[in-house]
């Protein structure tokens, strides 16, 4: 957990979330600025800032994380259309969250973006 970080606030509890699944190790919630039609962030727990600072020790806060998502994505009914899942990696790459977080995208077309 980080004091100041404001998805382990959202675990916590300290801050309301539009929550759509949760496990032991993950929990799934509505985006509160969603880009597409259906926009839902999985984060893991245990704080890690992102992909890049994943440790061997770290690693573990995010193992199962794919087949939480799948579960997400069935939840969310996006399982038969399709839907995209992102993993913003530093602040270049349009990260703003220091949590890791994957979006999972979808309700919608979607168009793949303009670099
Ligand atoms: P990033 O830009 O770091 O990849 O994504 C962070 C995401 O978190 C953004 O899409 C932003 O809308 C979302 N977000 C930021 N603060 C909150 C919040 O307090 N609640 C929810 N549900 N989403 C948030
Ligand atoms: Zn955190």
């Amino acid at each position: 957990m980080s004091d100041e970080c404001i998805f382990c606030k959202i675990i916590k509890g300290e801050i309301p979330c539009n929550k759509v699944l949760e496990n032991d190790k993950f929990l799934a919630f509505h985006d509160i600025n969603p880009v597409t039609k259906v926009h839902i962030l999985v984060i893991p727990k245990n704080h890690v800032a992102n992909i890049a600072h994943l440790t061997e020790e770290k690693a573990a806060y995010v193992e199962g994380i794919l087949p939480f998502i799948k579960d997400v994505a069935k939840e969310a009914g996006l399982s038969a259309d399709g839907y995209r899942v992102v993993f913003n990696t530093g602040a270049k790459a349009g990260q703003s969250v220091f949590h890791l977080h994957a979006h999972i995208l979808g309700g919608q077309e979607l168009g793949w973006p303009e670099i």
